[in-house]
């Protein structure tokens, strides 16, 4: 067993490095090659045709079977151009990662030959089998079908030889299976929530898009090592490995020198994501041995977070070409920094303003200030419903521990735009205010002064932080569709504005001013939200105690969580704003306890396999050696000089006796535990034994290999270590 773990560095040690060779010199050479862009649909479609699907983009008009014929034919003829012999809709069901079905061109011509055909009906629609993805039992309730249907506010593309169409996925009834639809429903209903809002400042606002950049957190694991550990391969995260004893202490990973390797895979990738038009930004070392970083520019939510899936498909296929294996998982190894996916989000206008930079002047910095208000007050009161968009069972490993925000939401606002909170809520008046008063803060609001763009004060212990011109939701997790997210945020994000516009308008009814309704409603807002506002070290203890007396819940656990999505005001949230209706909610909520139990269940029994058969015969093994040598001491030696020997030795095989038997025990007892919760019909309750009564093994039994590893013979030891996992390159 060991040999293949010696075989597997011999193999890292030799490995070269793959030279990769640009398409052109320039990246705007080829950026975007593979994309049925704009500029492309503009040379491969009618004038009408194109307006269509512009329209579509820009107004959500929809375009009818006519037309979608004729984008079909343009779309048919750029791919097949571009050596496409297949299309497939690609959608983001409520697995991790994305779906597609690949269907060549081809059907039978008149003569029994083939030809190439694509019609507007296959554009639009497509009926993939669907009954082996989850829907959490809407597709049984209502209709076993389910389709997907052409999203053309993010363009096809080509992926090697397929043409590729982004689709939603929904039931034959209409109910969301996806993460796209809903996040669709979204993007719409803050549009609309942000722009009446808007109206109060600026008459010219039209509509207001939600921007998205993400940060995509990753580890690269050579393949040779990763193939060494079924756990990592099963799990994506190492159930057992002692720390190694150098790891991220020295800080000399973050932002050193990448090494030839993995850069060259990063150009890859890279090179790749160019030609779908994926504007890949930054790359650079993370803080834990082995983790990167990939950040693109921000684009619109949608596209961007399409733009997200699809990288992360793309960078497990180039890593097949470096010989690594990429590794998403929130907390793949224990006691070094895990992985997120931080959420740059911000809205803006159509008019070309971001709302949540401050502007030039009062008016438009009283704009700015309402969003970010606004934004605060949602996140303080639906951070249970935040909390439960991110809080996977893989992410749950990450958040609380040492490197990563708690379980408790909060708001990082930086010094200035605290400051410019707590003066509005000290100058604005109950009465009519004075025009002095007026003026006075009037003046002071015009005073943001610039360098919060440059702002210093990051503070990088936030789960929600405001970073000069965005709010950053870092609690995201580094496998997650984004949409998870992003659907609750701008769902909260509506429901908030629409409050504020009502609340408003009640006062200008009652004849107050505007710009003072606007005053007023604002500084309630500020003093409601207040306990969400937090800038010190979101790491610390000291903050726990502290969230604990401002009443923010802390909730580590997935199913209690989850449970936040099915509150009666939950469930009224999601409808009035019409984002999912009862069903869909329930639906989906359960097929996230079903992947919570589904992921305790693997590595339940992952770890039960490598402890039994792997760990135990090993260390079975060894003690084996130290007893040969205890007897034969016992007969070389005198019965005191034996005395002196072979103490310590007798003390050992004790310890590894101890560690055995405590492994089968628990192994044992583990089995029981599932055993029990696998007759559990409730789904709910099942993830709750699940939480409870089986995922604690996976630590006990890991403390006991991990004291092992430090104990056995090295020469044995079967799994690679975590010295060599994260330092062997
Ligand atoms: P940092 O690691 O310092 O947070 P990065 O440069 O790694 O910064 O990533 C910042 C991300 O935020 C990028 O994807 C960037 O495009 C995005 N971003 C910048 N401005 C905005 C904005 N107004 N709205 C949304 N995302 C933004
Ligand atoms: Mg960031």
């Amino acid at each position: 067993m060991a040999e293949f773990r010696f075989n597997a560095m011999q193999e890292v040690l030799n490995r070269k490095t793959v030279e990769v060779v640009r398409e052109e010199n320039l990246i705007s050479d080829y950026y975007g090659m593979m994309v049925f862009d704009q500029a492309k649909m503009k040379k491969y479609l009618s004038k009408e045709a194109f307006k269509a699907v512009t329209d579509a983009i820009g107004k959500g008009t929809t375009i009818d079977r006519k037309m979608a014929d004729q984008v079909a034919q343009g779309m048919k003829a750029w791919a097949i151009e571009n050596g496409a012999t297949h299309y497939t809709h690609w959608f983001h069901p409520l697995t991790d990662g994305t779906a597609e079905k690949h269907d060549a061109f081809i059907v039978h011509g008149a003569d029994g030959s083939v030809i190439e055909s694509f019609s507007g009906s296959l554009l639009a629609q497509q009926e993939p089998d669907a009954s082996s993805f989850p829907s959490g039992g809407i597709r049984q309730t209502f209709e076993a079908r389910g389709y997907t249907a052409w999203d053309p506010t993010s363009p096809a593309f080509i992926s090697e030889t397929t043409l590729t169409i982004p689709t939603i996925f929904i039931s034959y009834t209409g109910e969301a299976l996806d993460y796209k639809t809903p996040l669709l429903r979204a993007l719409t209903a803050v549009d609309k929530a942000a722009t009446s809002v808007c109206q109060y400042f600026d008459k010219n606002v039209s509509s207001v898009h939600t921007n998205l950049g993400w940060e995509q957190e990753y580890f690269l694991i050579d393949e040779a090592l990763y193939m060494a550990r079924p756990d990592l391969v099963l799990t994506g995260r190492t159930l057992m490995g002692h720390a190694s004893s150098k790891d991220q202490q020295l800080d000399d990973h973050y932002f050193s020198s990448i090494p030839t390797r993995a850069n060259r895979y990063m150009q890859d990738v890279e090179n790749e994501a160019y030609k779908l038009g994926i504007p890949i930004k930054t790359r650079h070392n993370e803080v834990a041995p082995n983790q990167f970083e990939f950040a693109p520019i921000y684009e619109e939510c949608n596209l961007a977070n399409d733009h997200n899936q699809l990288i992360m498909d793309i960078m497990q296929k180039v890593a097949r070409r470096h010989k690594f294996r990429v590794v998403f998982h929130e907390k793949p190894f224990a006691g070094i920094n895990g992985s997120g996916k931080h959420n740059n989000w911000s809205l803006a206008t159509n008019t070309g303003v971001n709302l949540y930079s401050p502007g030039k002047n009062p008016k438009s910095n009283l704009q700015f200030l309402t969003f970010v208000i606004n934004t605060l007050k949602a996140v303080h009161d639906s951070q249970d419903l935040l909390r439960a968009s991110i809080l996977t069972a893989p992410n749950s490993h990450r958040l609380g521990a040492n490197e990563a925000p708690p379980s408790i939401l909060s708001v990082f606002l930086g010094t200035e735009v605290s400051k410019m909170l707590d003066l509005m809520e000290e100058a604005v008046v109950d009465r009519k205010m004075t025009p002095d008063e007026k003026t006075a803060l009037k003046l002071n609001i015009g005073r943001i002064p610039e360098i919060i763009l440059d702002n210093t004060d990051r503070n990088r212990t936030s789960p929600f932080a405001f970073t000069g011109n965005r709010f950053e939701f870092r609690a995201v997790g580094s496998s997650a569709n984004n949409a998870s997210a992003m659907i609750v945020l701008n769902t909260v994000m509506t429901k908030q504005l629409n409050n504020f516009k009502t609340a408003v308008d009640a006062l200008i009814e009652k004849d107050v001013k505007k710009d003072e309704a606007i005053f007023q409603v604002l500084k309630e807002l500020i003093i409601e939200s207040k306990p969400i506002r937090f800038n010190g070290d979101g790491y610390s203890d000291d903050w726990v105690k502290e969230a604990a007396k401002r009443g923010l819940t802390n909730v580590n656990s997935v199913p209690e969580s989850l449970s936040a999505y099915m509150r009666p005001e939950s469930k009224a949230l999601f409808a009035s704003i019409g984002i999912f209706n009862e069903s869909e909610l329930s639906g989906r909520v359960e097929v996230e306890y079903e992947k919570f139990i589904m992921k305790i269940q693997i590595e339940a029994r992952v770890l039960g396999d490598i402890a039994i058969n792997h760990i135990v015969p090993t260390a079975v093994q060894y003690q084996t050696m130290l007893l040969e040598n205890v007897k034969n001491l016992k007969e070389v030696f005198s019965a005191d000089e034996f005395k002196k020997l072979a103490g310590a030795r007798i003390e050992l095989i004790k310890e590894i006796g101890g560690h055995i038997t405590a492994i089968k025990a628990k192994v044992k007892e583990m089995v029981e535990a599932r055993k029990k919760a696998n007759v559990i019909d409730e789904i709910i309750e099942k993830s709750e034994v699940y939480d409870k009564t089986v995922r604690p093994y996976l630590d006990d039994i890991r403390f006991h290999i991990d004291k092992l590893e430090l104990i056995v013979d090295n020469e044995k030891w079967p799994l690679p270590k975590y010295r060599e996992l994260l330092f062997v390159r």
